[in-house]
């Protein structure tokens, strides 16, 4: 829980804190970064061979739910790229990609998901020392402005790979540019016939899937504490409003039912946030946290979504005006329950995970 924070973790916790309340509500997102790189948090992101302060799981648990609990504008710029799939690659991938990457000189995308029509997964076959890829994947965040894709390509008898595909290779179109109602940017990317270096296999063949999943699982966990941290700020910026009085010059927040919405929402972030510390310590101890990390996505998505549907609704008007701090959350957060995995696959695979798997202490 975050009451048992040791001194470094409770002093990292106040220095978030103080970080978020010194960021100006209309920075950009180069202000953020800047402050951040300025303050220390950006490079928490990154192994310490790069310089990097190669936090824990729940020094970053603690850094994502104190901002996301301020508001801070832009939180998502605080952190540095990570190496994801690219972790502990050798060469040549570590100095052609891993590094840039580490230096901003490169950004990467996750090429995960397939077209709903698409007749096979992406595939390649082997032809020498060249991948002969051919397929599509139609969810690319940040694929427009990416140099590189880690994708998840078929290896023709060889099983699932991580690939990385330059973005400009010949064979490589960018068929469609996007954005969503969180405002994120994607692309839409085919590939025929396009020839990659079989040498940008990440690891070896048959290894895709479960590299993949530990990046989508990181990300499950950072998604969750954000949540958590936001159904906080839900919680703080409605306690403003209950506060004050309605037209009949009454205290909102004196009435029964107002009441009993808001304890909902307190019980939720509570429960929410509990989930996450405690997953987050789980992890760092090493344990298998898969069915933890869907418990915590799904738990912190959808309680988030219902916290900004009531407070939305206790607000009024108002809160529905396109500016409104609310309204713009009510846009961002329903793609978090697409986002790594629809809820109720991961539902489905949790359950799986606990009757004939055995994984996880849930
Ligand atoms: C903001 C955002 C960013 C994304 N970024 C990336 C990215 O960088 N890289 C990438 O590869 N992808 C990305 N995606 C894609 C994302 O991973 C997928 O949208 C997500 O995994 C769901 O897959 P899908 O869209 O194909 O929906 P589907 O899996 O087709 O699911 C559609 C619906 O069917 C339901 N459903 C499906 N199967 C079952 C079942 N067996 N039982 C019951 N219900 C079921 C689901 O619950 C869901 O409601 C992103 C998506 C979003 C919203």
């Amino acid at each position: 829980m975050p009451e048992q924070l040791n001194p470094a973790q409770q002093q990292l916790r106040n220095e978030a804190r103080a970080f978020a309340a010194s960021v100006d509500a209309e920075a950009s997102a180069a202000n953020v970064r800047s402050a951040s790189q300025a303050a220390g948090f950006f490079t928490m992101t990154q192994p310490a061979e790069f310089g990097g302060a190669q936090a824990s799981v729940l020094e970053l648990t603690i850094v994502r739910d104190e901002l996301s609990a301020a508001g801070m504008p832009h939180a998502n710029a605080v952190f540095g790229p990570g190496p994801g799939v690219l972790a502990g690659v050798k060469e040549p991938l570590r100095s052609a990609y891993l590094h840039p990457l580490m230096a901003g000189g490169k950004r990467a995308a996750f090429a995960f998901t397939e077209p709903d029509d698409a007749p096979h997964p992406t595939r390649a076959a082997r032809e020498g020392d060249w991948l002969i890829v051919n397929g599509a994947k139609s969810y690319v965040t940040g694929g427009a402005d990416a140099h590189f894709m880690n994708t998840l390509v078929h290896i023709e008898d060889e099983g699932p790979a991580l690939v990385v595909i330059d973005t400009d290779a010949k064979g490589v179109s960018m068929d469609r540019r996007f954005a969503s109602l969180d405002g994120s940017h994607h692309a839409a990317f085919s590939f025929t016939d396009a020839r990659v270096p079989a040498a940008n296999i990440i690891g070896q063949p048959g290894e895709g899937l479960p590299r993949a999943m530990r990046q989508i699982g990181d990300t499950r966990l950072a998604i969750a504490a954000n949540c958590a941290g936001t159904m906080r700020w839900v919680a703080t910026f409605l306690e403003t409003h209950l506060d004050g009085k309605d037209r009949a010059g009454k205290r909102r927040g004196d009435k029964e039912g107002v009441r009993l919405r808001y304890a909902d929402l307190r019980i939720a972030a509570f429960a929410a946030r509990s989930m996450v510390y405690r997953t987050a310590r789980l992890a760092d101890s090493g344990a298998n946290v898969v069915n933890e990390g869907i418990a915590c996505k799904v738990f912190a998505t959808e309680h988030l979504q219902n916290s900004v549907d009531t407070a939305i609704g206790l607000v009024g008007g108002n809160a529905l005006v396109e500016s409104h701090p609310l309204a713009v959350l009510y846009r961002t957060v329903r793609s978090l329950r697409l986002a790594e995995g629809a809820n109720d696959v991961l539902r489905l695979n949790l359950v799986r995970g606990a009757l004939e798997l055995n994984k996880g202490v849930l």
